[in-house]
Protein backbone atom coordinates (compact mmCIF):
# COMPACT_ATOMS: atom_id res chain seq x y z
CA UNK A 1 0.00 0.00 0.00
CA UNK A 2 2.93 2.70 0.79
CA UNK A 3 4.39 1.98 -2.31
CA UNK A 4 0.99 2.73 -4.23
CA UNK A 5 0.57 5.61 -2.51
CA UNK A 6 4.31 6.99 -3.00
CA UNK A 7 4.01 6.47 -6.57
CA UNK A 8 0.21 8.48 -6.34
CA UNK A 9 1.85 11.73 -4.42
CA UNK A 10 4.72 11.34 -7.24
CA UNK A 11 2.27 11.72 -9.95
CA UNK A 12 0.13 14.20 -7.80
CA UNK A 13 2.91 16.81 -7.37
CA UNK A 14 4.49 16.34 -10.93
CA UNK A 15 0.68 17.20 -11.79
CA UNK A 16 -0.24 20.11 -9.70
CA UNK A 17 1.58 23.00 -7.83
CA UNK A 18 -0.92 22.58 -5.15
CA UNK A 19 -0.16 20.72 -1.87
CA UNK A 20 -1.12 17.12 -2.02
CA UNK A 21 -3.93 16.82 0.47
CA UNK A 22 -6.17 13.76 0.65
CA UNK A 23 -7.60 10.96 2.21
CA UNK A 24 -7.47 7.46 0.44
CA UNK A 25 -9.64 4.56 1.54
CA UNK A 26 -8.61 1.42 0.15
CA UNK A 27 -12.18 -0.07 -0.19
CA UNK A 28 -10.26 -3.59 -1.02
CA UNK A 29 -8.66 -3.94 2.07
CA UNK A 30 -11.62 -3.48 3.73
CA UNK A 31 -13.56 -6.31 2.12
CA UNK A 32 -10.45 -8.72 2.56
CA UNK A 33 -10.30 -7.61 5.83
CA UNK A 34 -14.33 -7.91 6.32
CA UNK A 35 -14.40 -11.31 4.89
CA UNK A 36 -11.27 -12.65 7.68
CA UNK A 37 -13.49 -11.37 9.93
CA UNK A 38 -16.78 -13.34 8.43
CA UNK A 39 -14.83 -16.54 8.30
CA UNK A 40 -14.01 -16.93 11.81
CA UNK A 41 -17.58 -15.74 13.33
CA UNK A 42 -19.07 -18.22 15.25
CA UNK A 43 -22.54 -20.24 14.25
CA UNK A 44 -25.73 -17.62 15.61
CA UNK A 45 -23.84 -14.84 14.90
CA UNK A 46 -23.83 -11.72 12.60
CA UNK A 47 -21.92 -8.79 12.10
CA UNK A 48 -23.06 -5.70 11.31
CA UNK A 49 -21.01 -2.08 10.25
CA UNK A 50 -21.85 1.06 12.71
CA UNK A 51 -22.13 3.38 10.07
CA UNK A 52 -20.89 6.26 12.75
CA UNK A 53 -16.75 5.62 12.25
CA UNK A 54 -16.72 6.05 8.80
CA UNK A 55 -20.31 6.94 6.62
CA UNK A 56 -18.49 7.31 3.52
CA UNK A 57 -20.94 6.07 0.94
CA UNK A 58 -18.29 4.43 -0.86
CA UNK A 59 -17.38 2.51 2.04
CA UNK A 60 -21.28 1.60 2.52
CA UNK A 61 -21.74 0.03 -1.17
CA UNK A 62 -18.09 -1.83 -0.74
CA UNK A 63 -19.50 -3.13 2.86
CA UNK A 64 -23.10 -4.01 1.52
CA UNK A 65 -22.63 -7.50 0.18
CA UNK A 66 -20.42 -8.58 3.14
CA UNK A 67 -22.13 -7.46 6.09
CA UNK A 68 -25.79 -8.45 7.67
CA UNK A 69 -26.31 -5.09 7.90
CA UNK A 70 -25.58 -1.88 9.21
CA UNK A 71 -26.16 -0.14 12.11
CA UNK A 72 -27.23 3.85 12.18
CA UNK A 73 -27.20 6.43 14.92
CA UNK A 74 -29.24 9.22 13.67
CA UNK A 75 -31.88 9.66 10.94
CA UNK A 76 -29.44 11.43 8.67
CA UNK A 77 -27.26 8.39 8.67
CA UNK A 78 -30.35 5.95 8.37
CA UNK A 79 -31.53 7.96 5.16
CA UNK A 80 -27.92 7.10 3.90
CA UNK A 81 -28.03 4.02 3.92
CA UNK A 82 -31.58 3.53 2.83
CA UNK A 83 -29.80 5.37 -0.41
CA UNK A 84 -28.04 2.26 -1.10
CA UNK A 85 -30.22 0.07 -0.43
CA UNK A 86 -33.74 -0.19 0.40
CA UNK A 87 -33.74 -3.66 1.93
CA UNK A 88 -30.35 -3.88 3.66
CA UNK A 89 -31.43 -4.45 7.09
CA UNK A 90 -30.81 -1.33 9.59
CA UNK A 91 -30.62 -1.33 13.58
CA UNK A 92 -30.99 1.87 15.18
CA UNK A 93 -29.56 3.80 18.19
CA UNK A 94 -28.65 6.25 20.04
CA UNK A 95 -29.85 8.58 22.79
CA UNK A 96 -32.06 11.21 22.05
CA UNK A 97 -34.31 10.49 19.41
CA UNK A 98 -36.98 12.93 18.04
CA UNK A 99 -40.28 11.76 17.51
CA UNK A 100 -39.99 12.75 13.64
CA UNK A 101 -36.70 10.29 13.89
CA UNK A 102 -38.56 7.38 15.62
CA UNK A 103 -41.15 7.83 12.78
CA UNK A 104 -39.13 8.28 10.13
CA UNK A 105 -37.26 5.08 11.58
CA UNK A 106 -40.73 2.88 11.56
CA UNK A 107 -41.30 4.35 7.87
CA UNK A 108 -38.28 3.29 6.40
CA UNK A 109 -38.68 -0.27 8.01
CA UNK A 110 -35.92 -0.45 10.70
CA UNK A 111 -34.93 -4.07 11.63
CA UNK A 112 -34.76 -3.39 14.91
CA UNK A 113 -35.06 0.32 16.91
CA UNK A 114 -32.35 -0.22 20.03
CA UNK A 115 -34.73 1.68 22.85
CA UNK A 116 -32.77 4.01 25.09
CA UNK A 117 -35.19 5.32 28.09
CA UNK A 118 -38.84 4.87 29.08
CA UNK A 119 -39.87 7.91 27.24
CA UNK A 120 -38.83 6.73 24.23
CA UNK A 121 -40.41 3.62 24.85
CA UNK A 122 -43.77 5.14 25.40
CA UNK A 123 -43.35 7.15 22.62
CA UNK A 124 -42.40 4.24 20.27
CA UNK A 125 -45.66 2.91 21.16
CA UNK A 126 -48.11 5.76 20.19
CA UNK A 127 -46.41 6.40 16.87
CA UNK A 128 -46.09 2.43 16.12
CA UNK A 129 -49.90 2.58 17.09
CA UNK A 130 -50.99 5.25 14.74
CA UNK A 131 -48.89 4.20 11.96
CA UNK A 132 -50.21 0.94 12.20
CA UNK A 133 -46.79 -0.90 11.82
CA UNK A 134 -44.45 -3.32 13.68
CA UNK A 135 -42.08 -2.47 15.25
CA UNK A 136 -39.23 -5.10 16.89
CA UNK A 137 -36.52 -3.22 19.21
CA UNK A 138 -34.12 -4.08 21.60
CA UNK A 139 -33.68 -2.99 24.93
CA UNK A 140 -30.49 -0.95 25.79
CA UNK A 141 -29.37 -2.08 28.90
CA UNK A 142 -26.57 0.08 30.98
CA UNK A 143 -25.57 -2.74 33.45
CA UNK A 144 -24.59 -2.28 37.47
CA UNK A 145 -21.59 -4.03 37.13
CA UNK A 146 -18.19 -2.68 38.21
CA UNK A 147 -16.49 -5.82 35.89
CA UNK A 148 -16.80 -4.40 32.46
CA UNK A 149 -13.16 -3.96 30.67
CA UNK A 150 -11.33 -0.68 31.54
CA UNK A 151 -11.26 1.37 28.14
CA UNK A 152 -10.76 5.44 26.88
CA UNK A 153 -14.32 5.58 26.37
CA UNK A 154 -16.95 3.93 28.28
CA UNK A 155 -20.66 3.94 27.51
CA UNK A 156 -22.21 1.50 30.56
CA UNK A 157 -21.15 0.07 33.87
CA UNK A 158 -21.62 3.12 35.72
CA UNK A 159 -24.03 7.07 35.16
CA UNK A 160 -24.19 7.34 31.71
CA UNK A 161 -26.95 8.76 29.37
CA UNK A 162 -26.77 5.77 27.10
CA UNK A 163 -29.41 3.20 27.56
CA UNK A 164 -32.14 2.21 30.39
CA UNK A 165 -30.42 1.45 33.81
CA UNK A 166 -30.24 -2.33 34.03
CA UNK A 167 -32.72 -1.56 37.19
CA UNK A 168 -35.24 -0.74 34.73
CA UNK A 169 -35.07 -3.63 32.87
CA UNK A 170 -38.48 -5.10 34.60
CA UNK A 171 -40.41 -0.91 34.33
CA UNK A 172 -39.54 -1.68 30.44
CA UNK A 173 -40.92 -5.06 30.18
CA UNK A 174 -43.92 -4.47 32.22
CA UNK A 175 -44.99 -0.94 29.90
CA UNK A 176 -44.51 -3.61 27.07
CA UNK A 177 -46.93 -5.98 28.52
CA UNK A 178 -49.57 -2.85 29.43
CA UNK A 179 -49.40 -2.34 25.50
CA UNK A 180 -49.56 -5.91 24.20
CA UNK A 181 -51.66 -4.98 21.70
CA UNK A 182 -49.97 -2.66 20.27
CA UNK A 183 -47.10 -2.73 17.48
CA UNK A 184 -44.30 -2.62 19.59
CA UNK A 185 -42.53 -6.55 19.70
CA UNK A 186 -39.46 -7.24 22.41
CA UNK A 187 -37.19 -8.90 20.19
CA UNK A 188 -34.38 -9.07 22.65
CA UNK A 189 -31.40 -6.69 24.63
CA UNK A 190 -28.82 -4.60 22.81
CA UNK A 191 -25.37 -3.95 24.99
CA UNK A 192 -22.20 -1.47 23.32
CA UNK A 193 -20.66 -0.85 26.95
CA UNK A 194 -17.06 0.39 25.41
CA UNK A 195 -15.23 1.55 22.53
CA UNK A 196 -12.02 0.60 21.80
CA UNK A 197 -11.21 -2.54 23.81
CA UNK A 198 -8.00 -4.40 22.73
CA UNK A 199 -7.88 -7.24 25.08
CA UNK A 200 -9.77 -10.45 23.56
CA UNK A 201 -10.21 -12.40 26.48
CA UNK A 202 -11.96 -9.40 28.19
CA UNK A 203 -14.15 -9.21 25.59
CA UNK A 204 -15.41 -12.46 25.24
CA UNK A 205 -15.97 -12.74 29.17
CA UNK A 206 -17.87 -9.40 28.95
CA UNK A 207 -20.22 -11.37 26.21
CA UNK A 208 -20.49 -14.56 28.31
CA UNK A 209 -21.76 -11.87 30.53
CA UNK A 210 -24.50 -10.23 28.49
CA UNK A 211 -25.40 -13.74 28.16
CA UNK A 212 -25.82 -15.03 31.28
CA UNK A 213 -27.48 -11.73 31.94
CA UNK A 214 -30.09 -12.21 29.20
CA UNK A 215 -30.76 -15.81 30.64
CA UNK A 216 -31.27 -14.29 33.58
CA UNK A 217 -33.81 -11.71 32.54
CA UNK A 218 -35.87 -14.98 30.13
CA UNK A 219 -36.35 -16.47 33.52
CA UNK A 220 -37.06 -13.59 35.86
CA UNK A 221 -40.23 -12.11 33.82
CA UNK A 222 -40.45 -15.31 31.55
CA UNK A 223 -39.90 -13.67 28.19
CA UNK A 224 -38.24 -15.16 25.04
CA UNK A 225 -35.21 -13.30 23.49
CA UNK A 226 -34.28 -13.94 20.08
CA UNK A 227 -31.62 -11.13 19.41
CA UNK A 228 -28.66 -10.10 22.03
CA UNK A 229 -26.68 -7.75 20.15
CA UNK A 230 -23.33 -7.28 21.73
CA UNK A 231 -22.52 -4.12 20.11
CA UNK A 232 -18.87 -3.22 18.58
CA UNK A 233 -16.04 -1.64 20.52
CA UNK A 234 -13.21 -3.82 19.45
CA UNK A 235 -10.15 -2.01 19.91
CA UNK A 236 -7.45 -0.56 17.43
CA UNK A 237 -4.18 1.05 19.12
CA UNK A 238 -2.39 3.76 17.62
CA UNK A 239 1.39 3.73 19.82
CA UNK A 240 2.48 0.21 17.74
CA UNK A 241 0.74 -2.46 20.52
CA UNK A 242 -0.87 -5.06 19.76
CA UNK A 243 -4.69 -4.30 18.52
CA UNK A 244 -7.71 -6.67 19.04
CA UNK A 245 -7.44 -10.56 18.44
CA UNK A 246 -10.24 -11.32 16.37
CA UNK A 247 -9.14 -15.01 16.02
CA UNK A 248 -8.76 -15.13 19.49
CA UNK A 249 -12.12 -13.43 20.55
CA UNK A 250 -14.32 -15.99 18.00
CA UNK A 251 -12.57 -19.01 19.23
CA UNK A 252 -12.45 -18.23 22.99
CA UNK A 253 -16.68 -17.59 22.19
CA UNK A 254 -17.03 -20.84 20.61
CA UNK A 255 -15.67 -22.23 23.25
CA UNK A 256 -17.62 -20.43 26.15
CA UNK A 257 -20.31 -22.62 27.95
CA UNK A 258 -22.40 -19.30 27.25
CA UNK A 259 -22.21 -19.75 23.67
CA UNK A 260 -22.97 -23.11 23.66
CA UNK A 261 -26.23 -22.59 25.07
CA UNK A 262 -27.57 -20.05 23.28
CA UNK A 263 -29.93 -22.35 21.04
CA UNK A 264 -31.98 -19.82 18.64
CA UNK A 265 -30.51 -16.70 20.30
CA UNK A 266 -28.94 -14.76 17.60
CA UNK A 267 -25.92 -12.51 18.47
CA UNK A 268 -25.02 -9.57 16.85
CA UNK A 269 -21.88 -7.59 16.57
CA UNK A 270 -21.90 -4.26 15.22
CA UNK A 271 -18.16 -2.69 14.71
CA UNK A 272 -17.42 0.63 13.57
CA UNK A 273 -13.35 1.12 14.09
CA UNK A 274 -11.74 -2.18 13.83
CA UNK A 275 -13.24 -2.65 10.49
CA UNK A 276 -12.44 0.39 8.70
CA UNK A 277 -9.56 2.54 11.00
CA UNK A 278 -6.62 0.58 9.33
CA UNK A 279 -7.84 1.16 5.62
CA UNK A 280 -7.87 4.62 5.67
CA UNK A 281 -4.65 7.13 4.88
CA UNK A 282 -4.75 10.96 5.35
CA UNK A 283 -2.00 11.88 3.24
CA UNK A 284 -0.81 15.77 3.76
CA UNK A 285 2.07 17.68 2.61
CA UNK A 286 4.48 19.61 4.36
CA UNK A 287 4.43 22.90 3.69
CA UNK A 288 6.26 24.94 6.34
CA UNK A 289 9.51 24.16 8.84
CA UNK A 290 10.98 26.41 11.33
CA UNK A 291 12.70 26.14 14.53
CA UNK A 292 10.93 27.46 17.52
CA UNK A 293 12.63 27.40 21.66
CA UNK A 294 14.82 24.57 19.91
CA UNK A 295 11.47 22.76 18.89
CA UNK A 296 11.30 21.80 15.43
CA UNK A 297 7.63 22.34 13.49
CA UNK A 298 6.51 21.00 10.29
CA UNK A 299 3.58 22.34 9.42
CA UNK A 300 1.26 20.55 7.11
CA UNK A 301 -1.52 21.31 4.79
CA UNK A 302 -4.55 19.81 6.85
CA UNK A 303 -4.68 19.13 10.58
CA UNK A 304 -7.16 18.62 12.50
CA UNK A 305 -9.83 20.07 11.10
CA UNK A 306 -9.84 16.83 8.91
CA UNK A 307 -8.25 14.52 11.20
CA UNK A 308 -9.12 15.45 14.62
CA UNK A 309 -8.66 11.84 16.11
CA UNK A 310 -5.33 12.99 17.59
CA UNK A 311 -6.56 15.78 19.24
CA UNK A 312 -9.61 14.34 20.33
CA UNK A 313 -7.31 11.39 22.36
CA UNK A 314 -4.85 13.49 22.91
CA UNK A 315 -2.64 10.81 21.21
CA UNK A 316 0.23 11.02 18.60
CA UNK A 317 -1.34 9.53 15.45
CA UNK A 318 1.02 7.48 13.48
CA UNK A 319 2.02 8.57 9.98
CA UNK A 320 4.96 7.81 7.58
CA UNK A 321 7.14 10.35 5.66
CA UNK A 322 7.60 9.64 2.06
CA UNK A 323 10.78 12.15 0.85
CA UNK A 324 9.75 13.43 -2.58
CA UNK A 325 10.86 15.50 -5.40
CA UNK A 326 8.62 18.64 -5.28
CA UNK A 327 10.07 20.91 -7.26
CA UNK A 328 11.41 23.60 -5.82
CA UNK A 329 11.41 27.28 -7.68
CA UNK A 330 12.98 29.36 -5.23
CA UNK A 331 17.04 30.49 -5.17
CA UNK A 332 17.01 29.89 -1.12
CA UNK A 333 17.30 26.24 0.31
CA UNK A 334 14.54 24.18 1.12
CA UNK A 335 13.99 23.95 5.13
CA UNK A 336 14.74 20.73 6.18
CA UNK A 337 15.80 18.57 9.32
CA UNK A 338 18.28 15.24 9.33
CA UNK A 339 17.85 12.83 12.16
CA UNK A 340 15.62 15.24 14.15
CA UNK A 341 12.79 15.30 16.56
CA UNK A 342 9.54 17.26 15.00
CA UNK A 343 6.28 18.50 15.86
CA UNK A 344 3.46 18.10 13.31
CA UNK A 345 0.95 20.86 13.29
CA UNK A 346 -1.93 22.04 10.93
CA UNK A 347 -2.66 24.85 8.99
CA UNK A 348 -5.14 26.42 12.06
CA UNK A 349 -4.53 28.98 14.47
CA UNK A 350 -4.82 26.89 17.74
CA UNK A 351 -2.21 24.97 19.50
CA UNK A 352 -4.65 22.32 19.82
CA UNK A 353 -4.03 21.63 15.43
CA UNK A 354 -1.51 19.11 16.74
CA UNK A 355 -1.14 15.57 14.87
CA UNK A 356 1.77 14.36 16.43
CA UNK A 357 4.45 16.07 19.28
CA UNK A 358 8.04 15.36 18.98
CA UNK A 359 8.25 12.84 16.30
CA UNK A 360 11.74 11.16 15.31
CA UNK A 361 12.44 11.52 11.65
CA UNK A 362 15.34 10.24 9.59
CA UNK A 363 14.96 13.23 7.77
CA UNK A 364 11.81 15.85 6.67
CA UNK A 365 12.21 18.81 4.27
CA UNK A 366 9.44 21.32 2.61
CA UNK A 367 7.43 19.56 0.12
CA UNK A 368 7.93 16.04 1.41
CA UNK A 369 4.45 14.09 1.99
CA UNK A 370 3.14 12.48 5.33
CA UNK A 371 0.37 9.53 5.19
CA UNK A 372 -0.90 9.60 8.50
CA UNK A 373 -1.77 5.56 8.51
CA UNK A 374 -4.98 4.19 10.40
CA UNK A 375 -7.34 6.89 9.48
CA UNK A 376 -10.57 5.05 8.07
CA UNK A 377 -12.20 5.44 11.40
CA UNK A 378 -13.59 8.59 13.64
CA UNK A 379 -11.13 11.20 11.78
CA UNK A 380 -12.70 12.89 9.12
CA UNK A 381 -16.33 12.04 10.15
CA UNK A 382 -15.89 13.71 13.49
CA UNK A 383 -13.43 16.81 12.55
CA UNK A 384 -14.89 20.04 13.06
CA UNK A 385 -14.20 20.79 8.85
CA UNK A 386 -15.13 24.70 8.39
CA UNK A 387 -13.34 25.73 11.06
CA UNK A 388 -10.67 28.41 9.43
CA UNK A 389 -12.28 27.80 5.94
CA UNK A 390 -9.42 25.89 4.65
CA UNK A 391 -10.51 23.43 1.74
CA UNK A 392 -11.38 20.30 2.50
CA UNK A 393 -8.51 17.27 1.35
CA UNK A 394 -10.17 15.49 -2.11
CA UNK A 395 -11.07 12.04 -1.25
CA UNK A 396 -9.70 9.09 -3.52
CA UNK A 397 -10.67 4.80 -3.23
CA UNK A 398 -8.61 2.10 -3.93
CA UNK A 399 -10.85 -0.32 -5.31
CA UNK A 400 -8.75 -4.01 -6.50
CA UNK A 401 -5.69 -5.80 -4.96
CA UNK A 402 -2.67 -4.49 -6.83
CA UNK A 403 -4.40 -1.72 -8.92
CA UNK A 404 -2.09 0.32 -10.59
CA UNK A 405 -1.40 4.36 -8.60
CA UNK A 406 -2.90 5.84 -11.74
CA UNK A 407 -6.05 4.73 -11.57
CA UNK A 408 -6.55 5.37 -8.20
CA UNK A 409 -10.00 6.91 -8.91
CA UNK A 410 -11.63 9.83 -7.15
C1 LIG B 1 -20.33 3.86 18.08
C2 LIG B 1 -21.14 2.66 18.28
C3 LIG B 1 -20.72 1.43 17.76
C4 LIG B 1 -19.39 1.25 17.09
O1 LIG B 1 -18.38 1.39 18.02
P1 LIG B 1 -16.85 1.05 17.65
O2 LIG B 1 -16.14 1.37 18.91
O3 LIG B 1 -16.49 1.91 16.50
O4 LIG B 1 -16.80 -0.40 17.30
C5 LIG B 1 -21.55 0.35 17.93
N1 LIG B 1 -22.74 0.46 18.57
C6 LIG B 1 -23.16 1.63 19.09
C7 LIG B 1 -24.47 1.67 19.77
C8 LIG B 1 -22.38 2.75 18.96
O5 LIG B 1 -22.81 3.90 19.50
Amino acid sequence: MMEQLQEWIASWQRESQEPVCAYVYDLDGIQRHVRSMLDKLPAHSSLFYAIKANPDKRIILALLPLVSGFEVASIGELLKVRDVSHTVPILFGGPGKKDAELDQAILNNVTYLHVESLLELRKLIELAKYRKRTVQVLLRINLRTADLPQTKIRMGGGPSPFGLDETLVEEAISILRENSNTHVKLCGFHFHSLSNNTNAELHAEMVSYYVRKVEEWESQYDIEVSVINAGGGFGVTYDGSPGFDWPLFTRLLKQSEEWNRLGDTEVFFEPGRFIVADHGYYVTEVIDMKLSHEQWFAVIRGGTHHNRLPASWGHDHPFRVVQTEREWQYSWAKPMVVDSNVTIVGELCTPKDRMHTDAQVPRLQVGDVLVFVKSGAYCWTISHHDFLGHPHPTFYYLTEEGIPCASISK
